[in-house]
């Protein structure tokens, strides 16, 4: 091995230790009120653990390119001086790079699996670097036997020039988020190629070793501290870099094979025995914590039942039902609940005579689980979610599971469902949405790939509504799911144009679907329906727009994502504004209140928000309720917070953690309080715990 191999080899290393460090430090960084601690151990753990697997793979590559290029012109390729031709090689190189890693990021969001595609995202960009290496020792080979400086400068900027304009473009579009870590790797590594050949690392060879045997050591005591783990999670689940080497890691140190590290926040408090792993049935009363959550179950938390209680809902009122669910609906941006811009017009003016809810949770932060409970007034994890064949991605609803719908069909109501063909509600994915519709109407299209949709299919669905509405007989349950909202953001025709920007946009789409929604209530007073139809209109989740570095939603429990504008009209109820914290599992059980319909309300679950109608808050003992989320597919990422105004306590599964918000001083969520020092919070420790006793095992395992 020559000298400049080595020299390559050890440069090549540093680089990209040096680039997985910066992305995964880059994006966990923002964490709300991660302490100096614990961001003094990611520090560790980026320079220590990433730095080691980046280092073997560098090898490899270095290897590689000793095989497939001569030696010398390989070195060359990364020499970066500016006085040798290589620097334009590191331009076009650079700019390739981000472009490949952008459109390898963008393309494994499909597969819905983070852990994939970041695994992905590592190995194609790894290999985008050494076609990249190997083209620029040819490019170098080219020049050394007299090929044209001027040409490989006219390529490389217009390489750079074509990147940009590239990004730029999509980012106009809504297509790509410009994520400055993402782009931090390769930037970084070429930068550190760069200063590790000017001031040569590799003369100090034995400082570097002692540097980075002490940072894997402090790294590795890391893991043993208490925000050791939690540092862990978080470069595991920040950073496309960072996180597969961690999972990786994890992978290793899972001694039982039971799917659980004991170290690096992996959570398996007995890394020994494989009976014991968070994803085990807790067996009460056995002396031993199973599922690794809160000790022995001994008497974990019942399911609650709503009260029927008094209203002047006595008797069946048959009222016609419509629920209409939008996409991504946030609180915040409905005009009807509290926005800057007048988004929603006509609900506004129905909100005068409705309950709006200010403080309405949905289930859960996606679509399909947060529905699903809507209709079931289940939590997620309540839900019983068959595993039907091994070719079917998601899990079914089974026929156990209380549903809305159903029990409205058995009391005569003719039940009408108009929504598009996205794969959640066909037999394509068969998740069980259609049961109990006399009418379920999938033929709307919608343009819908790896999670962004396009188009305007609103107006298709409200006239379909009304010509099943005039067709059907009373009273009739009609469910709308409108999409606009969803990302990507577009201008709908005829819309106002609020701005430029994504949120305008947004509120453009909130716009349009209240537009249309003026057109069903329109169509419903002609039909001479209105006054005797109950509504209910939500979002079916929120929406992040970069709260806690976050975009879109399905990722946490932070408010964004999980609080839709919502209101209920109820013929001849007066209207009023309520700040009582409220949820979707709530919804279906006050729904069979008002109808009066006992018969449907005893199979559910949840709380009847009946009492509001004349109260301002609820029986003192039914004010919290749980949200959760975690993978269709597979039960993972688990997360659970349980609300009780103004306190909200998170769990989540990766990394064992609880933390407790106070939303009355804390709106935003940006301080974490440990819930284990605070005395308000023991209280609802106690019953998510006993919920989580309950619920865990339940959402994992083929059944
Ligand atoms: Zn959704």
């Amino acid at each position: 091995m020559s000298r400049a191999f080595i020299r390559q080899l050890a440069v090549t290393a540093t680089a990209f230790g040096t680039a997985s460090f910066a992305e995964g430090l880059c994006a966990s960084w923002g964490e709300p009120a991660a302490s100096l601690t614990e961001r003094l151990l990611r520090v560790a753990w980026s320079v220590g653990l990433l730095a080691l697997p980046c280092a073997l793979l560098a090898a490899a590559i270095a290897w590689l390119l000793a095989v497939l290029c001569d030696e010398d012109s390989f070195a060359d390729a990364w020499r970066l001086r500016p006085s040798r031709p290589a620097l334009p090689l590191a331009v076009g190189a650079l700019s390739l790079l981000t472009l490949a890693e952008y459109g390898v990021a963008l393309w494994s969001r499909r597969f819905h699996n983070a852990e994939l595609a970041a695994v992905l995202v590592a190995l194609l960009t790894s290999a985008a670097v050494l076609v990249l290496t190997v083209v620029g020792a040819a490019v170098a080979r080219w020049l050394r036997a007299g090929g044209s400086r001027r040409v490989v400068w006219a390529v490389s900027v217009m390489s750079f020039a074509l990147a940009l304009a590239l990004l730029v473009s999509q980012s106009w579009a809504g297509l790509v988020q410009l994520d400055a870590c993402l782009a931090a790797a390769p930037l970084v590594f070429v930068l550190t190629c760069f200063a590790a050949d000017r001031w040569l690392l590799v003369r100090v060879a034995p400082v570097k070793i002692v540097l980075a045997a002490g940072a894997v050591a402090l790294a590795a005591a890391a893991s043993f501290w208490g925000s050791g783990a939690r540092a862990a999670t978080m470069l595991a689940t920040h950073g496309a870099w960072g996180r597969p080497v961690i999972v990786a890691l994890r992978s290793v140190s899972d001694f039982d094979r039971d799917g659980y590290s004991g170290l690096l926040g992996g959570g398996d408090c007995a890394p020994f025995d494989r009976r014991i792993n968070p994803s085990a049935v807790e067996v009460p009363n056995d002396g031993l914590d199973n599922n690794c959550v809160g000790g022995d179950a001994g008497n974990a938390v019942e399911i609650r039942r709503p009260i029927w209680g008094a209203s002047v809902h006595g008797s069946p009122t048959n009222q016609n039902v419509v629920i209409v669910t939008i996409e991504t609906l946030r609180h915040d941006h409905a005009s009807f609940v509290a926005a800057a811009r007048d988004t929603t017009p006509n609900l506004r003016q129905i909100a005068a005579s409705s309950l709006v809810f200010e403080r309405m949770y949905s289930a859960a932060p996606y679509t399909r689980l947060s529905l699903a409970s809507l209709f079931s007034s289940l939590a997620p994890s309540e839900i019983d979610w068959q595993l039907l064949a091994p070719e079917k991605h998601m899990r079914h609803i089974s026929p156990r599971t209380p549903w809305l719908p159903e029990l409205l069909a058995a009391r005569g109501y003719e039940t009408i469902a108009v929504l598009t063909n996205f794969a959640a509600f066909t037999p394509q994915e068969d998740i069980g949405f259609e049961r109990g519709f006399r009418h379920y109407d999938v033929s709307t299209a919608l343009t819908y790939r790896g999670g962004t949709m396009w188009g305007f299919p609103a107006a298709e669905q409200v006239d379909k509504a009304l010509a099943y509405v005039e067709r059907a007989k009373r009273p009739f349950f009609l469910w709308l799911h409108l999409f606009e909202p969803h990302f990507r953001y577009e201008q709908p025709p005829g819309a106002p144009v609020f701005g430029a920007d994504q949120r305008a946009r947004y509120d453009a789409e909130i716009w349009h679907v209240d537009a249309q929604l003026g057109r069903l209530f329109q169509g419903l007073r002609r039909l001479r329906a209105w006054d005797d139809t109950v509504l209910f209109v939500t979002g079916d989740h929120g929406e992040a727009f970069g709260e806690h570095d976050d975009r879109w939603h399905g990722t946490n429990l932070f408010d964004p994502q999980v609080r839709p504008a919502a209101l209920l009209r109820v013929p001849g109820v007066a209207g009023k504004r309520l700040d009582v914290s409220v949820t979707f599992t709530d919804v279906a059980p006050t729904l069979a209140r008002v109808l009066g319909d006992r018969e449907t309300f005893d199979q559910l679950r949840g709380r009847s928000l009946a009492p509001l109608m004349h109260h301002r808050a609820l029986p003192a003992a039914q004010s919290g309720f749980v949200v959760e989320t975690f993978n269709i597919e597979d039960g993972l990422a688990y997360q659970a917070a349980l609300v009780d105004y103004p306190l909200k306590l998170v769990y989540e599964e990766a990394g064992q953690r609880f933390a407790l918000f106070d939303l009355a001083h804390d709106a935003r969520e940006q301080q974490p309080l440990d819930p284990r020092s605070d005395p308000r919070a023991s209280p609802l420790l106690r019953e998510l715990v006993g919920y989580l006793e309950r619920a865990r095992p339940r959402v994992l395992g083929p059944r």
